[in-house]
């Protein structure tokens, strides 16, 4: 029986991750949870947003299903970690935010977004189904930001050969898998000259040398204009960090919103899997957050482990409610809570 690491999170985090605990668990999975406290809770409880507990969870599961953490806007707030790494060795450190300090503490250096229409969900397109590959470790989210006067801020963006080859033979790799043949790498190269077009160049090189796909190549203005246009014609996206995270909204919103859009943090060593949203506190605690972002989370997760199975039978209980409408969420067009939609998700399953 595999363990996965929990981690309820902030706003919507809880209630939207014991839908998908619940509906794992009926799926019949063989899997077990071990919940940690991560976030804004933690650090009421214990000074930290990421005690020591959850990376010792982490290092024996190597998995982890993740609710969004909240991190304060602005300001100069850092999340310091204090990790075991050896036998009487701690590490410690400081990231931008709790979603960046687990994906670089565990080495989880490619987000894996898949955006697709879903029966009976209300969108603009149809025959939308992109898969996006964001770089995770880099660019502008390592975090390196000071002020150089009282008027004057800067951040530094890194790119490197090395971070860019790992992540471009991953997206090959996973699309090779998938059957999928055309990517298109996303930059602003025209502009940033050094870092971009060191992305683009780097990736370049090693799609080349893999034979049997088609690669091509944006500016990310131009393609955010393409995508809100014709989002059908696109197959693969490569991006770094920061492209990578914007375009991923800009997708979601094209097949139904932050609701419907999951995600897959992956690394050599372990993997977290999560839901393209955040903490939505606007909407926390009323029993109105959309639970399906972070069920597809969890099926991907289940998928990861081999348990392909249950995958299978929770996006067909998923896809029966959709298509019924009787018990989906507002932002689907329906009047249901997260609860009532997980409920009618979980008799699907027994039926
Ligand atoms: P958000 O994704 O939380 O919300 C944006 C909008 O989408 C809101 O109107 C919200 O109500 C709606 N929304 C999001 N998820 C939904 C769902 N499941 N069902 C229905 N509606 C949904 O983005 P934000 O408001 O910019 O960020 C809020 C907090 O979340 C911030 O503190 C941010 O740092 C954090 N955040 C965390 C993660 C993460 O942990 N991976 C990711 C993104 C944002």
């Amino acid at each position: 029986m595999r363990v996965i690491t929990l981690i309820a999170g902030d706003g919507i985090g809880p209630e939207v991750t014991a839908a998908a605990r619940e509906i794992v668990i009926a799926a019949g999975a063989a899997v077990r949870f071990e919940e940690v406290v991560a976030g804004l809770r933690a650090e009421h409880e214990h000074g930290t947003p990421l005690p020591r507990a959850v990376f010792d969870s982490i290092d024996s599961t190597h998995l982890v299903l993740k609710g969004p953490t909240q991190t304060p806007f602005g300001g100069d707030y850092r999340v310091h970690i204090e990790r075991a790494e050896a036998p009487g060795k701690v590490g410690r450190r400081s990231y931008p935010s709790i979603a960046i300090a687990l994906r670089k503490e565990l080495g989880l250096f490619v987000n894996v977004r898949p955006v697709r229409n879903y029966p009976g969900v209300p969108t603009r397109f149809e025959q939308v189904d992109l898969l996006i590959f964001r770089e995770n470790s880099e660019d502008l989210y390592i975090g390196m930001e000071r002020m150089v006067d009282e008027g004057t801020a800067e951040a530094i963006k890194i790119i490197s050969v090395r971070g860019t080859e790992r992540v471009t033979r991953f997206a090959l790799d996973y699309m090779k898998r998938l059957g999928r043949k055309r990517v298109t790498i996303v930059h602003k190269a025209n502009v940033l000259k050094m870092t971009d077009g060191l992305f683009l160049r780097t990736a370049q090189d090693v799609a080349k040398s893999e034979p049997g796909f088609t690669v091509d190549q944006r500016v990310v203005d131009a393609l955010c204009m393409e995508l809100v246009m014709r989002p059908e014609e696109f197959d693969c996206l490569l991006l770094p960090n920061l492209y990578g995270d914007i375009v991923s909204d800009l997708a979601a919103g094209l097949v139904g919103g932050l609701g419907v859009a999951p995600g897959a943090n992956i690394g050599p060593e372990c993997a977290m899997f999560e839901a393209v949203h955040g903490s939505a506190p606007d909407i926390a605690g009323k029993d109105i957050a959309n639970p399906m972002a972070m069920i597809l989370s969890a099926v991907m997760l289940l998928r990861y482990i081999g348990e392909a199975a249950a995958a299978d039978r929770i996006e067909a209980a998923l896809t029966a409610v959709l298509r019924e409408k009787r018990a989906v969420t507002r932002d689907l067009g329906g009047t249901a809570g997260t609860r009532a939609m997980t409920a009618a998700i979980v008799e699907k399953l027994k039926a």
